[in-house]
């Protein structure tokens, strides 16, 4: 069974389906089917509600509708074309609606004027309202329509037709019954009286009612939900359960003292209630597991050392793990010296170190000669050894996710793990996303921080007087930001290259350095430039959002960021980060024309407030799904039948199924299929 159950994520050409071609399963692959999988969890974009006909006098326009019409006439006219067009004109007896099909000629013949038709497609409004290529299908038997018929409407391609697709999926839904073992642990399908898998994949593709589609859908949230969250969990449930280890850990804490001693500042409230905590999580007898939250500049770098250097002091090793080369290289740049000084071996590890010198360090980590480790991802890729690991600390997290993690874990690579991350999440999404990980705030900004002075610039006498501000600053010595959008479509967003603005900031501000910096550079090439502004031989750096994450150099005061409406409120809120970091007043400057009703409102909370978290909560009153503040990687953001807002009750409700059955299961789930899918799950997204 559970064989056969493996071949449903098998190439679709090797199974060797009947009801389905060679060519069709080709085609298929434009609509990213590549597997009986995919093709039975290729859900409906829509159904043709037959129960649901609307009226020509009811239509708004741009919508997806079921009309039923009788046409009043039908023609091929000449045009002058290879192009074949048959227009109609309809009316149900409340309106007319024009319609128009393309390379269909023989329609002109077989349409009937005067006869019941049933119309499906999106209607645009037009001087009449218009259907270009809608569904046709002949009404004869009057008894049908009223009984009611919901069809399913899958997205496809121009040369997949949409019944065909209807049909190899009536088949396979039907026939392969031996494939779709139930995947959800029977006690919570009985439990929660959850529709079982067989019948639910036959309701939503061909629903008998909507009460049944409610049901199936219900079941595909749950379903989704709970691959997610059993993966997430089923490795912590056991680390928790069984031999976490027991820190012994003294509690001189002589490291920790000195390096606080020479330190220019106190702790805040925040950061000691964090690392108090913390202090106690290691004698707990179980993995530490937690995420630090901390708006940009509330100080988590400190945090982290602080504990590291707690278990340094014990004989452990550390790691901090950091998304880029550049902030690693910069943790590394800033930490390194001051904890030589209080005798604390410190290496960097990245891809960028190679060979003789690669060799010899991984020897002496292995060994324990190296108390602190300081890297990117490649210190999980190398398979780097340790001889006493006793925490990970892993910097800004939204680079860093869910799967990540389980990769880590995966690896045995398991010991006490901080996640630090900047990118503040309303609470009532935290918790339900971070499914393994606790979560500390550090709710609080070190003392007289300056706020920065945020600007919407829309026109360009704006533009200018800001620029003569810029230059202003300049020459008194500040550097400045300016950050440009990633360009994926240049022509069509009428978005100006780098290069382009690299030759306007050039111009018009020639008596300054400039330096360039974005994703296609080399590491290597990245370091200099980053190197060059922290050492201030640089004034202006031109960037993409590679400067988003971390970065560091409290001289600069100045940050434009241009087509602001192209970013995310996260990412202009990190963005924004990377100034008031000094003693200077710092400003923020987001250039945009934008008559977007949406981009203007987030424009005009970045004015208002600089509080992470309230503007994580504008942003989700601002959108209604998708990409949502800070969810990137979290393995929450592309589920395809959950809305992560709309839905955090059934997230929340799925956590808890999946706890208490690994609680009575004591870690170990028992489906096979179930098991097979996580599996699944994970390997799609590492790959
Ligand atoms: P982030 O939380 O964004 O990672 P950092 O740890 O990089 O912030 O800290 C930002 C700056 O604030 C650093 O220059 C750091 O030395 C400084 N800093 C950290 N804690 C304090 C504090 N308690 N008082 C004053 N400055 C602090
Ligand atoms: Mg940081």
């Amino acid at each position: 069974m559970v064989d056969e159950y493996k071949l449903i994520f098998e190439d679709l050409k090797n199974l060797n389906l009947k009801s389905m071609t060679i060519k069709e399963t080709e085609k298929m692959k434009s609509l990213d089917i590549k597997t009986l999988h995919d093709l039975l969890y290729y859900f409906p974009r829509a159904y043709d509600d037959r129960t649901n006909i609307k009226k020509i006098e009811e239509l708004r326009g741009d919508e997806y509708v079921v009309l039923k019409v009788q046409f009043l006439t039908i023609s091929n006219p000449y045009i002058p074309s290879r192009i074949k067009m048959t227009k109609a004109r309809a009316t149900d007896g409340t309106g007319v609606i024009d319609v128009v099909w393309f390379q269909m000629p023989y329609l002109a013949k077989s349409l009937k004027v005067g006869e019941d038709y049933i119309l499906i497609g999106h209607i645009k409004r037009g001087y009449n309202f218009q259907m270009t290529n809608p569904e046709y299908k002949k009404v004869s038997n009057q008894i049908e329509m009223e009984k009611g018929e919901i069809l399913p409407v899958y997205s496809t391609t121009k040369n997949l037709a949409q019944n065909t697709l209807r049909k190899i999926l009536k088949k396979n839904v039907v026939t392969n019954k031996k494939y779709f073992m139930e995947n959800i642990p029977y006690e919570i399908v009985e439990k929660y009286k959850i529709m079982n898998r067989q019948k639910a994949l036959n309701e939503i593709h061909f629903p008998q009612d909507k009460k049944n589609l409610e049901e199936a859908k219900r079941r595909f949230a749950i379903e989704e939900l709970l691959i997610l969250e059993m993966g997430i969990l089923e490795k912590k449930f056991i680390e928790g359960v069984s031999d976490g280890k027991k820190y012994e850990l003294k509690d001189s804490k002589i490291l920790v003292k000195n390096y606080l001693k020479n330190l220019s500042f106190d702790l805040t409230k925040a950061q000691k209630n964090v690392i108090t905590d913390i202090y106690k999580e290691f004698n707990s007898g179980v993995f530490i597991n937690r995420l630090v939250q901390g708006d940009v500049g509330s100080g988590k770098t400190v945090v982290a050392m602080v504990l590291l250097l707690y278990i340094i002091e014990n004989g452990y090793q550390g790691v901090i793990m950091a998304p880029t080369e550049i902030l690693a290289t910069q943790h590394y740049l800033s930490i390194k010296d001051d904890f030589e000084k209080l005798g604390v071996r410190t290496e960097f590890l990245t891809g960028s170190v190679k060979g003789k010198k690669k060799e010899k360090l991984i020897e002496d980590i292995k060994n324990g000669e190296v108390s602190l480790v300081i890297g990117t991802h490649a210190l999980i890729e190398d398979n780097v050894e340790f001889e006493k690991l006793g925490l990970i600390v892993i910097d800004e997290q939204h680079r860093f996710g869910v799967v990540q993690r389980k990769k880590l874990r995966d690896k045995g690579i398991l010991s006490n793990l901080l996640v630090m991350s900047a990118t503040p999440i309303p609470r009532s999404l935290a918790l339900s996303i971070y499914g393994d990980l606790d979560i500390s705030i550090i709710d609080e900004l070190p003392p007289g921080r300056k706020a920065i002075k945020t600007k919407w610039i829309g026109t360009e006498p704006d533009l200018e007087k800001a620029y003569d501000f810029i230059e202003k600053k300049l020459s008194e010595g500040r550097q400045a930001y300016f950050v440009v959008p990633l360009i994926e479509d240049s022509e069509k967003m009428a978005v100006k290259s780098i290069e382009q603005y690299k030759y306007e900031i050039e111009n018009r501000f020639s008596n300054y350095r400039i330096g360039i910096l974005h994703g296609k550079m080399k590491n290597s090439e990245k370091d200099e430039v980053m190197k060059s502004f922290k050492n201030k031989e640089i004034d202006i750096l031109l960037s993409t959002t590679v400067v988003e994450v971390g970065i560091n150099v409290p001289n600069a005061t100045i940050i434009s960021i241009i087509n602001a409406e192209r970013f995310g409120l996260s990412s202009l809120h990190q963005l924004r980060g990377r100034v008031g970091r000094g003693e200077y007043q710092s400003y923020c400057f987001l250039i945009s024309k934008t008559d977007n009703d949406v981009s203007k409102a987030r424009l005009r909370i970045m004015e208002k407030t600089q509080d992470g978290f309230e503007i994580a909560e504008e942003d989700l009153r601002l959108r209604k799904s998708g990409e949502i503040f800070g969810t990137k990687q979290t393995g929450f953001s592309d589920l395809k039948f959950i809305d992560i807002i709309q839905d955090v009750k059934t997230i929340k409700a799925v956590k808890d199924m999946c706890i208490e059955y690994l609680k009575e299961k004591k870690g170990i789930i028992d489906n096979p299929y179930l098991k097979m899918d996580i599996e699944e799950k994970f390997k799609e997204q590492l790959s």
